[in-house]
Order: C-alpha cells, then structure tokens, then sequence
C-alpha cells in the first residue's frame, strides 16, 4: 500500500499548491507569482497614460502599477482579499503590500 504523505511534514513545495489563474485578457494560463507583472504587459501606451487591459481607463504612468494592483483587492466584510490566492488582511495597506511581493 502506497504511504499518504502527510501534509504537515511534507516541504514547503509539496505542500503549496501550484495555483495558475486565467489572465481575461488573453486567456493564457498565468502562475500566481507573475499575474500582476502579466496584467501590465497588457497595457497601451497612450502619451504619458497607460490604458489599463482590465477596466479601460487611461491612468498615469506612475500610477499604473498601483491601479492594477488595486483590481486584485476585494472587500469582503471587515476584511480585505486578494483576488489571486484568497488570502485575506485586515488591512488595504496591507494587503497591497502582500500583492507586490507575491504575485508581481
Ligand atoms: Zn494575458
Ligand atoms: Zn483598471
Ligand atoms: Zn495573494
């Protein structure tokens, strides 16, 4: 009979599961850690604005990031949630934070 492993004290790689989301713009298979830099690449240069692939607004250069970042955060009830791995802060601030590290 085969050994289940058990999940505590498996590593960290076994232990994470391996999560791609689905990019609405190009319908490519996108790994969590790069959806954010992904969405990016989809924006038109337009002058000194980019339109943004999401929502179609024309946003400043400089605030381009920060606006896509801003369309992976959802609120639900007290708390804030990542929109790419469901993880939840208590925070906005926080959870942008959380979305710049992992998932860019
Ligand atoms: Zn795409
Ligand atoms: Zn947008
Ligand atoms: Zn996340």
């Amino acid at each position: 009979m085969a050994t289940e492993l058990c999940f505590a004290c498996t590593d960290k790689d076994y232990a994470r599961p391996a999560t791609t989301i689905t990019c609405s713009v190009c319908k490519k298979e996108v790994s969590w850690r790069e959806a954010v830099t992904h969405y990016m690449g989809h924006g038109k240069k337009s002058g000194n604005d980019v339109v943004c692939p999401i929502c179609n607004t024309k946003v400043k250069q400089q605030e381009y990031r920060n606006h896509v970042r801003r369309h992976f955060a959802a609120k639900r009830g007290l708390f804030y949630i990542c929109g790419i791995c469901g993880r939840s802060f208590v925070t906005l601030r926080s959870l942008l934070v959380h979305i710049s590290k992992t998932h860019e």
